[in-house]
């Protein structure tokens, strides 16, 4: 049976695993996110002690917050670049952890991850292209064409798409005054109206404002990548409310524009997730097997 390391790195989080190539998870560990050098520690003491009950590991995979590097001809390939997280800025991710591991390491963006989850055991499944929008603390995006995460230039960073400003209101982004993120992330939320959104009713105003949003988002991509699937996960996308709503709004800012194949609807392809929290880590273990030698 062969044997493989994930790691789904978060900005609160490292969720670490071992799985078998059935996917069956055989030991896992949460890990806080202090310092680089503390939780790089932590993670390869993890690994380290499967190694020295004589675990071999085909391949690691490691889905990560951003941004990161994934220009394998960079020198800084596997580093998290500019992020707003303090201390993370600038951090060799993948060195130590391909040295403690000694294995095959493959890296990716977290909501690529978790789109290639998706795409391959989930909301995806029979898709050739698929975006996966995470409304969380923040607000991110991954693009899988053909079974690859797509990189491009650097790679996607949907949350940061510009979108109309809104009267009066400023986005909550360091960057950006009225980018996804700024506006409809948990954390500008929580920012705008001064309580965490899954304490909000779902007759709340702030829900308003959130469909507008998310629905502009959901037309950019629809119009610009012509995505089969929309999976639209995270934790403000808990509230069930919400993704009919985003649904409806969609439709009528797309205003009949977009001829879908007959036998779809707009609700056929913006979706849940069907893989729930562990998507990323699924992600993560996806990556390794891709990468791993035959
Ligand atoms: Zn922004």
């Amino acid at each position: 049976m062969k044997i493989y390391a994930a790691i789904e790195a978060g900005g609160t989080k490292f969720n670490c695993a071992i799985f078998d190539e059935n996917r069956n998870k055989l030991d896992s560990i949460r890990l806080d996110t202090t310092t680089p050098d503390e939780t790089l520690a932590w993670v390869i003491d993890f690994f380290q002690a499967q190694r020295d009950k004589g675990m071999q590991f085909e391949a690691l995979g490691v889905a990560s917050f951003g941004p990161l590097d994934l220009d394998k001809g960079s020198s800084t390939y596997g580093y998290i670049t500019a992020t707003p997280k303090p201390n993370w800025s600038n951090v060799d991710l993948i060195g130590p952890l391909a040295d403690a591991l000694n294995c095959p390491v493959a890296l990716d963006t977290d909501v690529n991850g978790a789109g290639l989850a998706e795409y391959t055991w989930g909301a995806g499944q029979n898709c050739e292209s698929l975006v996966y929008i995470t409304v969380g603390t923040g607000l991110g995006g991954g693009v899988i064409i053909n079974g690859k995460p797509l990189h491009g230039l650097v790679h996607p960073e949907i949350g940061h798409m510009l979108l109309p400003k809104i009267d009066g209101v400023t986005g909550h982004c360091p960057f950006h005054e009225n980018c996804a993120e700024g506006y409809a992330s948990g954390r500008a939320m929580e920012h705008m109206w001064g309580q965490p959104a899954h304490t909000f009713e779902s007759s709340h105003p702030a829900w308003t404002r959130q469909v507008e949003v998310l629905a502009q988002v959901c037309h950019n991509l629809l119009v610009s990548l012509s995505p089969q699937k929309i999976v639209m996960g995270g934790g403000v996308m808990s509230q069930s409310h919400l993704l009919p709503r985003v649904i409806e709004a969609t439709s009528q800012s797309l205003n009949g524009y977009l001829t879908l194949p007959s036998h779809l609807s707009i609700s056929d392809v913006i979706v849940s997730p069907q893989l729930g929290d562990i998507s990323g880590l699924f992600g993560a273990f996806a990556l390794a097997k891709n990468i791993a030698p035959a």
